[in-house]
């Protein structure tokens, strides 16, 4: 079984990727919520946002800024869109590697459901 995003990384499941870099993937949600629905996921696994610490931080500013790009490349600077990082269960999280949520392409409403 393992991390289903672990296996995306490393080739065993297939995904659209759209962006790479040292740091961090980013491939097409399967169950997309918006015109452009992609996931920027850092190349080392953390499970989550509460699992975070100061060894992680690098990672996760990489992966921000990975997130930048994927906007820019989709067009979706101009408009504007969201970032969205679900953690726990609350939250609806259910993939447990750590994933930023890239949402644009049409008007996204606040607050969130
Ligand atoms: P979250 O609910 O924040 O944990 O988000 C997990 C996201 O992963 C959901 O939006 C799913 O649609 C998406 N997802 C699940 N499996 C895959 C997959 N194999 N490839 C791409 N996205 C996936
Ligand atoms: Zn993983």
């Amino acid at each position: 079984m393992g991390c289903l995003f672990c296996n995306i990384l490393e080739k065993k499941v297939p995904a659209t990727v759209v962006y790479e870099d040292e740091h961090a993937l980013a491939f097409r949600d399967i169950r997309p919520v918006a015109p452009t629905h992609v996931l920027v996921i850092p190349k080392k696994h953390v499970a989550a946002v509460h699992d975070l610490d100061d060894a992680h931080a690098e990672a996760v500013g990489r992966v921000l800024v990975a997130a930048r790009r994927v906007a820019d490349q989709e067009g979706l600077t101009k408009d504007g869109y969201r970032l969205v990082i679900n953690d726990g269960d609350a939250a609806g999280q259910t993939v447990h590697h750590i994933h930023v949520h890239v949402l644009g392409g049409r008007s996204l409403t606040w607050p969130p459901g």
